[in-house]
């Protein structure tokens, strides 16, 4: 299976909408550092995040979202979930085809905006909401997949998650909005061996343990991952979520990252998984 990551930008986007930022500037016109926001995809079936890129995505990558069947979301921050493009499954905006259902798993913050912009009748867009859990694994059929969120550093006043993905005898974390994880996540992760990690990297060089993290503190992340046993000398180790507050091009994330085998990730970059 692919693993498609959709968009690798932190809120705002780079170049961010009204930013001149040096920048922000710096990046019209090359396509590496053209991001949109955060979401990834698992084949056809499996998607993490519903961000105002939607459709973008959809059509830059062939995406049928009708195919969709399992959503996952991080949290409920507007660059990670817009639920206005879930109202447009509603009967009269899209003729889905007789199968298609969409299960959706989140947390109440995310739950709660989804029901209020379909005003609680999910049914009529053939969706139903899941509420997630720290640690409560989670078995899906279509893909067959294994899907466990854990607590992340962000957001206090909602539950946000990373999430650890199993499909085929092999683990991803993904690891975005997050700064430093919390020590019930670190004691999750303990004995998994990961094949591929992504984590947060919104701000660049700005030293930041706390909501997200910067360049150095995904270094010591995948320290200590690795101090712990859960990286394997084939790990793929990935760097996303980047803000132009960050301050730093895709080229300057290559130069810095490359001595530690940490490779920053790009709208459009494809993983075999
Ligand atoms: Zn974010
Ligand atoms: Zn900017
Ligand atoms: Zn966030």
């Amino acid at each position: 299976m692919k693993l498609l990551i959709c968009g690798s930008a932190a809120a705002e986007g780079i170049p961010a909408l009204f930013c001149g930022c040096r920048l922000c500037k710096k990046s019209f016109g090359r396509r590496k550092d053209t991001r949109s926001r955060t979401a990834y995809q698992f084949g056809e079936e499996l998607r993490i995040d519903f961000g105002p890129d939607n459709l973008l995505h959809a059509q830059k990558y062939n995406l049928h979202f009708e195919r969709l069947r399992h959503l996952f979301l991080t949290h409920s921050h507007a660059d990670h979930l817009f639920s206005g493009d879930l109202y447009w499954r509603r009967p009269g905006f899209s003729m889905l085809p007789k199968n298609s259902f969409l299960d959706v798993y989140g947390n109440a913050s995310a739950g709660n905006a989804i029901k209020h912009t379909l005003a609680d009748k999910l049914e009529d867009a053939k969706m139903a909401f899941h509420l997630l859990s720290h640690g409560k694994k989670l078995k899906i059929k279509r893909p067959a997949a294994e899907i466990i969120p854990l607590n992340a550093n962000h957001d206090k006043n909602q539950e946000p998650f990373i999430f650890i993905i199993g499909i085929g005898g092999k683990w991803t974390l993904v690891g975005n909005d997050t700064g430093w994880f919390p020590d019930e996540t670190w004691e999750f992760l303990n004995g998994y061996v990961f094949n591929t990690v992504v984590l947060d990297c919104t701000m660049g060089r700005k030293k930041c343990r706390n909501n997200h993290m910067g360049v150095s503190e995904v270094v010591e992340t995948f320290g200590k991952l690795k101090e712990m046993g859960c990286l394997s000398r084939k790990t793929r180790r990935i760097a996303n979520h980047f803000s132009h507050n960050g301050g730093m091009l895709h080229s300057d994330l290559e130069k810095y990252f490359s001595k530690f085998g940490i490779v920053p990730a790009y709208d459009g970059m494809t993983l075999k998984i």
